[in-house]
């Protein structure tokens, strides 16, 4: 995880080849999450490919402590929910302070692009890759994450932080860390060159409406099942017809509501329908 680190220091320290540096003129992409909880996302996005991706300095993610803005002396970051109910709510002025924060630290290292601000909440427009290339595609926009916990925010912080709200499903989590986990890894394995093979993410389920085909490695056979013959042949035209016509089938069978966006945008032509038959 980002610890007042820059990307020139990673080079100094060895984290990144003679190669990689030399795209680091900056990160291509920024997130800040704001948690009650940073050691959780310091955890899970500092190992593997994400963690890869921040020492190369492809990506930066920083984590605030909400907690550090509290103002009073127990550093109490909720209360009671007025009109009643079970439960407390996170209170608006440390999340507020967090905030201006983070703008501070963006003004101070010149990124002039108002980041997006997104609220983690079940009762908002549900995460999809179609939204990770969105916010992929626009890396100079630094993603802002704010994670909710107890019975959730302050609905005046989220106004005054014009806060978009993102779920991850139709079900409710104690927290939004493990949202915000999962929106910085979708939207940075999209970043160029985070997967070591930049194809990785164009071939993959929900590219172009389509989910994934079968796909296999060594050996040959396994316990009598074989890879399919084609996949042996070399003819890389026969084998791209054989991946997409299986994409197709794959995304026909298991998820048809996705099938008929994909049949939508390509239509089956008279032909194909023949050979069908
Ligand atoms: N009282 C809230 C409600 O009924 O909508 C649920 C609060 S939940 C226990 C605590 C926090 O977990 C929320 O503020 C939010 O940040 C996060 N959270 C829970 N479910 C989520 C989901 N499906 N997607 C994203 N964030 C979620």
């Amino acid at each position: 995880m980002e610890q007042g680190r820059t990307a020139p220091d990673n080079v100094r320290k060895g984290f990144m080849t003679e190669q990689e540096s030399e795209v680091q003129e900056g990160y291509r992409m920024e997130f800040h999450i704001m948690t009650l909880f940073p050691e959780m996302l310091d955890t899970i996005l500092g190992e593997s490919i994400t963690g890869r991706a921040q020492n190369a300095g492809h990506i930066r993610v920083k984590t605030w402590n909400i907690r550090d803005y509290a103002q009073n002396t127990y550093r109490h970051v909720d209360d009671y929910i007025y009109g009643g109910g079970p439960g407390m709510l996170m209170q608006c002025e440390p999340i507020d302070l967090c905030f201006e924060a983070v703008k501070k630290d963006l003004q101070e290292r010149g990124i002039e692009q108002e980041p997006e601000v997104i609220y983690l909440s079940p009762r908002g427009r549900t995460f999809s890759q179609k939204i990770a290339e969105e916010f992929a595609s626009e890396p100079e926009r630094p993603l802002v994450l704010l994670c909710g916990h107890y019975e959730g925010i302050d609905e005046r912080v989220l106004t005054l932080l014009n806060a978009k709200e993102m779920s991850i499903g139709d079900f409710v989590l104690t927290g939004g860390e493990l949202g915000a986990a999962i929106i910085v890894d979708a939207v940075s394995r999209l970043i160029p060159g985070v997967l070591g093979d930049e194809s990785s993410a164009v071939y993959e389920s929900f590219h172009d409406d389509l989910l994934e085909c079968p796909q296999y490695t060594r050996p040959e056979e396994y316990k009598g099942l074989k890879v399919p013959e084609v996949l042996l042949s070399g003819n890389h035209a026969l084998i791209a017809k054989w991946r997409l016509e299986e994409a197709e089938k794959q995304t026909e069978q298991k998820r048809p509501d996705l099938y008929r966006i994909y049949r939508e945008n390509h239509p089956v032509v008279e032909e194909k329908k023949k050979r069908r038959k």
